[in-house]
């Protein structure tokens, strides 16, 4: 063979080559829609309250157009603290990055500040990396479960809440929502006189007498109050029915453990929040005490905080409120982490985590096999009106959504329609959003 065939061959094995990167390039580009990586062009703040409550919601838009994406930052409480957390200092850190690099984006707006792990600043950053996953589920044209792999369940098992100011009215209201389809449901009921969690204060006519005009709590009373309500459910609504309770922090350590004990012959579903994060030590205790299933987390904000109850086995089910740990990122990975340790998921779903948070939530749910149940709050006409596409309910199931992203298209004209503070008056108006003092009869100030 001469030389000018070896150079011809070559050229052809050359032209071979080039033609199958070319087809492979191609290949790629058709993929992610031949789009080039979008940079982020603007960070904003989305402020509603359409039901009250109020929900900063982030908005990310790229520098493709119609490319934008929306993630929850929802701390109703501190609302518009989170606000400038976003602009002053997650938006001047963010624009003309990358939208792709999700993971890295957490990472330096986690250490931005270097003091870490507050509320406020997880939230802001919760609302850039749940919009990060929306842009990247539009852009794929993929809902953001199928980006975590597809789902390992059709729909999450959700529970609703039931309340009343006598016990009557509770047991009623949870045999509405078991006639509505629900497997679980969520129990609290009035103390006399006092202001008892979830379930409002009882009138004034029967005010608990105390050193003070406020809102009176008595932990002893709260708690004889609790076991009468699971007795009474048990009789009225069999065994069947998964109850859940959340005792919101408000009993003493070692009340806990007993209550925890007393309970357990009522095989309740979980039993919340028994024990304030300040007192997480304690939890070993209720372990060796008995075997009620302990939920736990709404108040965390921090890996340090749940890790050690998740690896030493101390809780059964992460109740985490996904914004206030972060995001879907962080989010993700604690949830693969009980999965190792047999700690199920019961995410934080009250009426204070926006439709996105919702949606966040299912998507979590449908994605994790260590998933336990979904707390469910109802949207009403304002919310739908505001959040078109929010998660379906449908015979205690809510159902993740199938379009592109979170599946959920905010309407920014409706959202001014409800602006912050205008549904806060008097206390609740006074307190920013929070809750009103509630006091001991002898004044001293407890736990919310
Ligand atoms: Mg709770």
């Amino acid at each position: 063979m001469n030389r000018r065939n070896l150079l011809k061959m070559a050229g052809g094995a050359a032209a071979t080559l080039a033609a199958r990167d070319a087809a492979a390039q191609e290949r790629t580009a058709r993929a992610v829609r031949g789009l080039p990586s979008p940079k982020i062009k603007d960070v904003q703040v989305i402020q509603t309250a359409p039901a009250g409550l109020r929900l900063p919601v982030v908005k990310i838009l790229t520098d493709q157009d119609g490319l934008y994406g929306y993630g929850c930052a929802c701390f109703t409480q501190r609302a518009d603290l989170v606000v400038p957390a976003v602009e002053r200092y997650l938006r001047p850190l963010l624009i003309g990055k990358s939208a792709d690099r999700i993971d890295d984006l957490w990472q330096a707006m986690y250490n931005s500040s270097y003091w870490r792990n507050g509320p406020v600043l997880n939230n802001a950053i919760s609302g850039v990396d749940q919009a990060l996953w929306d842009i990247k589920g539009r852009q794929a044209s993929l809902p953001v479960y199928q980006l975590l792999g597809g789902k390992v369940r059709e729909a999450a098992d959700c529970y609703a809440h039931a309340s009343g100011g006598e016990i009557q009215e509770c047991v009623d209201q949870a045999k509405q929502w078991m006639e509505r389809g629900f497997r679980h449901v969520r129990v609290q009921v009035g103390v006399p006189g006092m202001a008892g969690y979830g379930a409002g204060t009882r009138g004034a006519a029967t005010a608990a007498k105390a050193l003070h005009s406020g809102q009176v709590f008595e932990p002893a009373a709260y708690i004889r109050r609790a076991l009468k309500l699971f007795e009474e459910c048990r009789k009225q609504l069999g065994d069947d029915i998964e109850l859940c309770h959340d005792v919101h922090e408000r009993i003493t350590p070692t009340q806990a453990v007993q209550m925890c004990k007393d309970v357990e012959k009522f095989k309740l579903f979980f039993f919340e929040d028994p024990l304030s994060p300040e007192d997480i030590a304690w939890f070993r205790l209720i372990r060796n005490a008995c075997t009620t299933p302990i939920a736990m987390g709404e108040l965390f904000n921090s890996p340090h905080e749940w890790s050690p109850l998740i690896s030493e086995r101390l809780i059964d089910f992460m109740r985490m409120h996904v914004s206030q740990m972060g995001g879907l990122t962080p989010a993700r990975k604690v949830a693969i982490m009980g999965e190792h340790y047999g700690v199920r998921t019961a995410w934080h779903g009250p009426g204070d985590v926006s439709p996105i948070g919702h949606m966040a939530n299912v998507t979590l749910d449908v994605v994790s096999y260590n998933f336990g149940v979904q707390e469910y709050s109802p949207f009403n006409e304002r919310l739908q009106e505001v959040f078109d596409g929010c998660p379906e309910q449908k015979d205690g199931y809510l159902w993740v959504s199938e379009k592109p992203g979170w599946g959920i298209e905010v309407n920014e004209a409706a959202a001014k329609k409800y602006p912050f503070g205008g549904n806060d008056r008097g206390e609740r108006g006074r307190l920013n959003g929070g809750w009103g003092e509630v006091r001991k009869r002898d004044g001293q100030i407890i736990k919310q």
